[in-house]
C-alpha cells in the first residue's frame, strides 16, 4: 500500500493506472467505508482511498475540533483490505490554489442540511471538485447514508469532470443505526437511543401514506419524536429521491431526518 501526501506523489504513483476507484473519506472507518472500498476493489483494477478532515465543510470549528480521528487504525484497516494508494492531504496541499469561481448553491439547493449548515456543502463540493480533478479516477464510490451530498456531488460532477459517481447503499447495524463516524462520539446510552430513533423513523417512513396530509402528520410526528427523545430536530422531511423536491406525487420518496444527541449531530435517510 503506498501513502501520498503530496499532489506530486500521488501524480506519479497514479499516471499509468486506467481503472482507479477512488473512495473519499474523513476517516474513522466503519464497516460503511469498508463497503465502499469493497465495491470500488470489485469494480476497478485499483483502489484509491483519501483520508482528510475538510475544515472548509464544517461550519462550527468546535465540530472541527471534535472529529474523532483514528489514523493508526484506519491505516491498518486498508492494509488488510490491500487497497492499493492512500492519499492524506495537508490542507496546505490540497488548498494551495485559489479557486478562480466561487461555488455558490442556488436557493433551490438550500434545503435540508444545506439550511442547516451554512457553507457546508460549498466546502464539500470545493474538496470534491479538487480531489477529482487531480485523481481522475473511473469510478468514485459514495454513500446513500449522505443522500444529499451524493445528490450535489453527482450534479456538480456531471458539468465538470467525466467521471462517474457510483452510489453504495447505507450500511447499519443490527439495531438498524446507519454507521457513521459520528457514532463514536456516543455513549453506550446514546447508542441505544439512536438505535431506537432509526427503528421509529423506519416504520414511520412505511406508515406514511402518500396523501396531502403527509406534511401533517410528519409535523406532529416531529414533535412526538422530540418530546419521546428530548433531542433536538433539525428537519424531519419526505422529498422524492429522484430530485429532492417536495413534489413526491407517483415518485420514490425518501425521509429525512437530521438530529441531536446532546451536541452530536446526526443524519439518516430511510
Ligand atoms: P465520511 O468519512 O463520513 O465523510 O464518509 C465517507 C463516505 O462514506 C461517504 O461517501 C459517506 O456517504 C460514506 N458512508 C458513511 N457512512 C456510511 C454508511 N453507514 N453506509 C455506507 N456509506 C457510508
Amino acid at each position: 500500500m503506498k501513502i501520498l501526501r503530496t499532489k506530486d506523489d500521488l501524480k506519479e504513483a497514479i499516471s499509468k493506472v486506467r481503472n482507479l476507484g477512488f473512495v473519499p473519506t474523513m476517516g474513522s472507518f466503519h464497516d460503511g467505508h469498508i463497503s465502499l472500498i469493497k465495491k470500488s476493489k470489485s469494480k476497478c483494477y485499483k483502489t484509491l482511498v483519501s483520508i482528510y478532515i475538510n475544515p472548509k465543510q464544517f461550519n462550527k470549528k468546535k465540530d472541527f475540533d471534535d472529529y474523532p480521528r483514528n489514523l493508526t487504525r484506519d491505516l491498518n484497516i486498508l492494509k488488510k483490505l490491500n487497497v492499493n494508494f492512500v492519499f492524506l492531504p495537508s490542507t496546505n496541499e490540497i488548498f494551495k490554489e485559489k479557486r478562480k469561481k466561487k461555488i455558490i448553491l442556488t436557493q433551490k439547493q438550500k434545503i435540508l442540511c444545506a439550511k442547516f449548515r451554512k457553507g457546508h456543502f460549498e466546502g464539500v463540493l470545493d474538496i470534491m471538485d479538487r480531489l477529482i480533478k487531480l485523481i481522475n479516477p473511473k469510478y468514485t464510490f459514495m454513500g446513500e447514508k449522505d443522500f444529499q451530498q451524493l445528490f450535489l456531488v453527482k450534479k456538480f460532477m456531471s458539468k465538470r469532470h467525466k467521471n462517474n459517481i457510483f452510489p453504495c447503499k447505507t450500511v447499519r447495524d443490527k439495531n438498524l443505526l446507519a454507521l457513521s463516524s459520528r457514532n463514536f462520539l456516543l455513549s453506550k446510552v446514546q447508542l441505544i437511543k439512536a438505535a431506537l430513533i432509526a427503528k421509529y423513523l423506519f416504520k414511520l417512513k412505511f406508515s406514511l401514506k402518500k396523501n396531502v396530509k403527509i406534511h401533517n402528520s410528519l409535523l406532529i410526528k416531529k414533535k412526538e419524536l422530540q418530546k419521546k427523545f428530548n433531542i433536538k430536530i433539525d428537519y424531519l422531511e419526505i422529498r422524492n429521491e429522484k430530485n429532492l423536491t417536495t413534489s413526491y406525487k407517483n415518485r420514490k420518496i425518501r425521509l429525512f431526518v437530521a438530529y441531536y444527541i446532546n451536541k452530536i449531530r446526526l443524519i439518516d435517510n430511510f
